[in-house]
Protein backbone atom coordinates (compact mmCIF):
# COMPACT_ATOMS: atom_id res chain seq x y z
CA UNK A 1 0.00 0.00 0.00
CA UNK A 2 1.40 3.40 -1.03
CA UNK A 3 1.59 5.85 1.49
CA UNK A 4 2.85 10.04 1.06
CA UNK A 5 6.56 10.58 1.15
CA UNK A 6 8.64 13.36 2.18
CA UNK A 7 7.20 16.81 1.47
CA UNK A 8 3.77 15.42 0.58
CA UNK A 9 3.39 13.37 4.03
CA UNK A 10 4.44 16.69 5.82
CA UNK A 11 2.01 18.71 3.70
CA UNK A 12 -1.12 16.15 4.33
CA UNK A 13 -0.55 15.72 8.20
CA UNK A 14 0.32 19.40 8.52
CA UNK A 15 -3.70 20.16 6.98
CA UNK A 16 -4.91 16.96 8.91
CA UNK A 17 -3.63 18.57 12.27
CA UNK A 18 -4.42 22.13 10.90
CA UNK A 19 -8.26 20.69 10.43
CA UNK A 20 -11.31 21.49 13.70
CA UNK A 21 -11.29 18.24 15.94
CA UNK A 22 -15.28 17.87 14.75
CA UNK A 23 -14.39 17.35 11.30
CA UNK A 24 -11.00 14.90 11.91
CA UNK A 25 -12.99 12.66 10.87
CA UNK A 26 -14.50 13.87 7.38
CA UNK A 27 -13.36 11.65 4.36
CA UNK A 28 -12.87 14.40 2.26
CA UNK A 29 -11.25 17.46 1.76
CA UNK A 30 -10.72 19.88 -1.62
CA UNK A 31 -6.67 20.72 -2.21
CA UNK A 32 -7.86 23.42 -4.83
CA UNK A 33 -10.37 25.22 -2.51
CA UNK A 34 -8.65 24.15 0.56
CA UNK A 35 -12.45 23.44 2.23
CA UNK A 36 -12.26 20.41 4.35
CA UNK A 37 -16.39 20.34 4.93
CA UNK A 38 -16.22 18.14 1.51
CA UNK A 39 -18.51 14.77 2.68
CA UNK A 40 -18.99 13.85 -0.90
CA UNK A 41 -17.60 15.13 -4.37
CA UNK A 42 -20.10 15.02 -6.79
CA UNK A 43 -20.49 13.09 -9.48
CA UNK A 44 -19.76 13.36 -13.54
CA UNK A 45 -22.66 15.60 -14.67
CA UNK A 46 -25.47 13.36 -16.43
CA UNK A 47 -24.99 15.58 -19.48
CA UNK A 48 -21.92 13.51 -20.24
CA UNK A 49 -22.94 9.73 -18.60
CA UNK A 50 -25.92 10.29 -21.00
CA UNK A 51 -24.14 10.78 -24.32
CA UNK A 52 -21.76 8.52 -23.60
CA UNK A 53 -24.26 5.41 -23.16
CA UNK A 54 -26.47 6.96 -25.55
CA UNK A 55 -23.90 7.22 -28.13
CA UNK A 56 -22.43 4.14 -27.80
CA UNK A 57 -18.76 4.67 -26.07
CA UNK A 58 -16.99 1.37 -25.29
CA UNK A 59 -14.82 1.82 -22.75
CA UNK A 60 -15.99 1.59 -18.39
CA UNK A 61 -15.19 4.20 -16.26
CA UNK A 62 -12.00 2.18 -14.76
CA UNK A 63 -10.77 2.44 -18.37
CA UNK A 64 -9.80 6.02 -18.00
CA UNK A 65 -6.76 6.76 -16.47
CA UNK A 66 -7.48 10.10 -14.81
CA UNK A 67 -11.46 10.79 -14.55
CA UNK A 68 -13.45 10.17 -11.14
CA UNK A 69 -17.21 9.32 -12.31
CA UNK A 70 -18.48 8.77 -8.93
CA UNK A 71 -16.70 12.05 -7.36
CA UNK A 72 -15.73 14.21 -9.71
CA UNK A 73 -16.35 17.59 -9.20
CA UNK A 74 -15.77 19.64 -5.61
CA UNK A 75 -19.36 20.94 -3.79
CA UNK A 76 -17.68 24.06 -2.94
CA UNK A 77 -15.47 25.33 -6.19
CA UNK A 78 -16.19 22.99 -8.97
CA UNK A 79 -12.70 21.65 -8.86
CA UNK A 80 -13.00 18.32 -11.03
CA UNK A 81 -10.78 15.32 -10.25
CA UNK A 82 -7.70 16.62 -12.46
CA UNK A 83 -7.72 19.88 -10.86
CA UNK A 84 -7.58 18.27 -7.47
CA UNK A 85 -4.54 16.45 -8.68
CA UNK A 86 -2.90 19.13 -10.25
CA UNK A 87 -3.38 21.35 -7.16
CA UNK A 88 -1.47 18.69 -4.95
CA UNK A 89 1.41 19.25 -7.16
CA UNK A 90 1.31 22.89 -8.15
CA UNK A 91 0.83 23.82 -4.19
CA UNK A 92 4.03 22.26 -3.96
CA UNK A 93 6.04 23.22 -6.76
CA UNK A 94 5.31 26.85 -7.10
CA UNK A 95 6.22 27.45 -3.20
CA UNK A 96 9.44 26.39 -4.00
CA UNK A 97 10.28 29.64 -6.02
CA UNK A 98 12.02 32.19 -3.88
CA UNK A 99 10.39 35.33 -3.20
CA UNK A 100 12.72 36.96 -5.33
CA UNK A 101 11.87 35.61 -8.38
CA UNK A 102 9.76 36.70 -10.72
CA UNK A 103 7.82 33.70 -11.94
CA UNK A 104 5.64 33.40 -15.71
CA UNK A 105 3.02 31.31 -15.57
CA UNK A 106 0.89 30.46 -19.04
CA UNK A 107 -1.90 29.12 -18.62
CA UNK A 108 -3.95 27.85 -21.22
CA UNK A 109 -7.94 26.95 -21.49
CA UNK A 110 -7.83 28.38 -17.30
CA UNK A 111 -9.54 26.59 -15.22
CA UNK A 112 -11.82 28.64 -13.36
CA UNK A 113 -11.50 26.67 -9.63
CA UNK A 114 -7.29 26.85 -10.22
CA UNK A 115 -7.05 30.26 -11.34
CA UNK A 116 -8.03 30.93 -7.59
CA UNK A 117 -5.37 28.95 -6.29
CA UNK A 118 -2.73 30.78 -8.51
CA UNK A 119 -3.78 34.21 -7.09
CA UNK A 120 -2.43 32.46 -3.55
CA UNK A 121 0.94 32.54 -4.92
CA UNK A 122 3.57 35.30 -6.46
CA UNK A 123 3.87 35.14 -10.09
CA UNK A 124 2.55 36.88 -12.87
CA UNK A 125 0.12 34.32 -14.89
CA UNK A 126 -1.29 34.78 -18.58
CA UNK A 127 -4.38 33.39 -19.58
CA UNK A 128 -4.57 32.21 -23.34
CA UNK A 129 -7.41 30.19 -25.65
CA UNK A 130 -8.46 30.24 -28.89
CA UNK A 131 -12.02 30.83 -27.79
CA UNK A 132 -12.72 31.62 -24.33
CA UNK A 133 -13.38 35.52 -23.75
CA UNK A 134 -11.99 37.38 -21.56
CA UNK A 135 -8.37 35.94 -21.59
CA UNK A 136 -4.93 37.69 -21.54
CA UNK A 137 -4.00 36.17 -25.20
CA UNK A 138 -6.05 35.01 -27.59
CA UNK A 139 -3.63 32.22 -29.21
CA UNK A 140 -4.46 29.01 -31.49
CA UNK A 141 -2.02 26.69 -29.34
CA UNK A 142 -0.37 25.41 -32.85
CA UNK A 143 1.30 28.57 -33.73
CA UNK A 144 1.61 30.65 -30.65
CA UNK A 145 3.78 33.32 -33.03
CA UNK A 146 2.61 36.16 -30.60
CA UNK A 147 4.69 34.72 -27.68
CA UNK A 148 8.44 34.81 -27.77
CA UNK A 149 11.05 31.65 -27.50
CA UNK A 150 12.14 30.41 -24.14
CA UNK A 151 9.94 32.76 -21.91
CA UNK A 152 7.58 30.94 -19.53
CA UNK A 153 8.91 29.42 -16.32
CA UNK A 154 5.68 27.29 -16.32
CA UNK A 155 2.33 26.16 -18.05
CA UNK A 156 -0.69 24.00 -17.55
CA UNK A 157 -2.68 23.27 -20.77
CA UNK A 158 -4.93 20.55 -19.51
CA UNK A 159 -7.61 18.95 -21.52
CA UNK A 160 -6.76 21.02 -24.40
CA UNK A 161 -4.62 18.80 -26.92
CA UNK A 162 -7.92 16.13 -27.61
CA UNK A 163 -9.58 19.15 -29.18
CA UNK A 164 -6.41 19.94 -31.57
CA UNK A 165 -6.19 18.78 -34.73
CA UNK A 166 -2.20 19.07 -34.69
CA UNK A 167 -1.48 17.99 -31.26
CA UNK A 168 2.10 17.25 -32.41
CA UNK A 169 2.65 21.04 -33.59
CA UNK A 170 0.87 22.15 -30.37
CA UNK A 171 3.07 20.11 -28.00
CA UNK A 172 6.03 21.58 -30.00
CA UNK A 173 4.93 25.07 -29.25
CA UNK A 174 4.46 24.08 -25.64
CA UNK A 175 7.94 23.59 -25.79
CA UNK A 176 8.82 26.32 -27.41
CA UNK A 177 7.83 28.81 -25.40
CA UNK A 178 8.95 27.41 -22.11
CA UNK A 179 12.38 28.52 -20.87
CA UNK A 180 14.83 25.57 -20.14
CA UNK A 181 14.29 24.18 -17.19
CA UNK A 182 10.81 25.34 -17.82
CA UNK A 183 7.95 22.87 -16.83
CA UNK A 184 4.58 22.29 -17.36
CA UNK A 185 1.02 20.21 -16.64
CA UNK A 186 0.17 18.49 -19.56
CA UNK A 187 -3.37 16.29 -19.37
CA UNK A 188 -5.41 14.61 -21.86
CA UNK A 189 -7.94 11.66 -21.26
CA UNK A 190 -6.41 8.64 -21.21
CA UNK A 191 -8.07 5.04 -22.16
CA UNK A 192 -5.55 2.78 -20.37
CA UNK A 193 -6.94 0.08 -22.36
CA UNK A 194 -5.90 1.30 -25.95
CA UNK A 195 -3.23 0.35 -27.58
CA UNK A 196 -2.73 3.28 -29.90
CA UNK A 197 -4.06 6.45 -30.44
CA UNK A 198 -7.12 6.41 -31.89
CA UNK A 199 -7.73 9.57 -34.20
CA UNK A 200 -9.03 10.50 -37.68
CA UNK A 201 -9.30 13.98 -39.21
CA UNK A 202 -12.00 12.62 -41.27
CA UNK A 203 -14.45 12.15 -38.47
CA UNK A 204 -16.35 15.45 -37.76
CA UNK A 205 -19.70 13.62 -36.83
CA UNK A 206 -20.83 14.61 -33.45
CA UNK A 207 -22.53 11.34 -32.80
CA UNK A 208 -18.83 9.66 -34.21
CA UNK A 209 -16.96 11.37 -32.05
CA UNK A 210 -18.79 10.70 -28.87
CA UNK A 211 -18.29 7.34 -29.76
CA UNK A 212 -14.95 7.24 -30.13
CA UNK A 213 -13.19 9.99 -28.52
CA UNK A 214 -15.73 10.51 -25.80
CA UNK A 215 -16.99 14.11 -26.48
CA UNK A 216 -18.83 15.56 -29.67
CA UNK A 217 -15.51 18.30 -29.88
CA UNK A 218 -13.07 15.67 -29.52
CA UNK A 219 -10.74 14.82 -32.43
CA UNK A 220 -8.64 11.70 -30.85
CA UNK A 221 -8.92 9.32 -27.58
CA UNK A 222 -5.14 9.01 -26.13
CA UNK A 223 -3.46 5.65 -25.44
CA UNK A 224 -0.80 6.30 -22.25
CA UNK A 225 2.38 5.21 -24.69
CA UNK A 226 1.01 7.16 -27.63
CA UNK A 227 0.46 10.55 -25.28
CA UNK A 228 4.33 9.95 -24.01
CA UNK A 229 5.82 9.39 -26.99
CA UNK A 230 4.23 12.84 -28.57
CA UNK A 231 5.57 14.60 -25.49
CA UNK A 232 8.53 13.02 -25.33
CA UNK A 233 9.61 13.49 -29.45
CA UNK A 234 9.15 17.24 -29.30
CA UNK A 235 11.85 17.42 -26.24
CA UNK A 236 10.04 16.95 -22.99
CA UNK A 237 10.88 14.94 -20.41
CA UNK A 238 7.87 13.11 -19.06
CA UNK A 239 7.46 12.73 -15.15
CA UNK A 240 4.35 10.89 -14.48
CA UNK A 241 3.32 11.39 -10.95
CA UNK A 242 0.79 9.20 -9.59
CA UNK A 243 -0.70 7.22 -6.30
CA UNK A 244 3.27 5.87 -5.57
CA UNK A 245 4.34 9.87 -5.12
CA UNK A 246 1.25 11.34 -3.66
CA UNK A 247 0.11 8.55 -1.27
CA UNK A 248 -2.64 6.54 -1.26
CA UNK A 249 -4.68 8.20 1.67
CA UNK A 250 -4.06 11.55 0.23
CA UNK A 251 -5.86 10.32 -3.12
CA UNK A 252 -8.43 8.74 -0.91
CA UNK A 253 -8.77 12.21 0.97
CA UNK A 254 -8.79 14.20 -2.28
CA UNK A 255 -11.35 12.38 -4.31
CA UNK A 256 -9.11 10.42 -6.71
CA UNK A 257 -8.68 7.61 -8.46
CA UNK A 258 -5.57 5.07 -7.78
CA UNK A 259 -5.05 4.92 -11.18
CA UNK A 260 -4.71 9.17 -12.04
CA UNK A 261 -1.40 10.11 -13.14
CA UNK A 262 -0.09 13.83 -13.42
CA UNK A 263 2.04 14.67 -16.29
CA UNK A 264 4.83 16.95 -16.03
CA UNK A 265 6.56 17.86 -18.82
CA UNK A 266 10.52 19.08 -18.18
CA UNK A 267 12.11 21.56 -20.54
CA UNK A 268 15.57 19.91 -19.96
CA UNK A 269 18.44 19.68 -22.50
CA UNK A 270 19.72 16.13 -22.77
CA UNK A 271 23.22 17.35 -21.63
CA UNK A 272 21.92 18.74 -18.51
CA UNK A 273 20.65 15.16 -17.95
CA UNK A 274 23.97 13.20 -18.75
CA UNK A 275 25.85 15.45 -16.75
CA UNK A 276 23.38 15.61 -13.75
CA UNK A 277 23.75 11.29 -13.88
CA UNK A 278 27.20 11.94 -13.51
CA UNK A 279 26.68 13.58 -10.71
CA UNK A 280 24.93 11.23 -9.10
ZN1 LIG B 1 -12.91 22.78 -3.81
Amino acid sequence: MAEPKGVWRNLLQTETTNLPSETTNLPHKCPVCQKNQVHEFLPLAPYYTENLRNYGFPYKPEEGETINFEQYACPHCSANDRDRLSACYLRERLSQYSVDEQVLLLDIAPSVPLSKLFKEFKLTRHTADLLTEGVDLVVDITNMSEIASDLYDTLICSHVLEHVNDDKKALSELYRVLKPRGWGIIMVPIILTLDQIDEDPQVTDEAERWRRFGQFDHVRMYNKSGFVERMEAVGFVVRQLGVDFFGESAFKQYGITNTSVLYVAEKVEITELVMTDENI
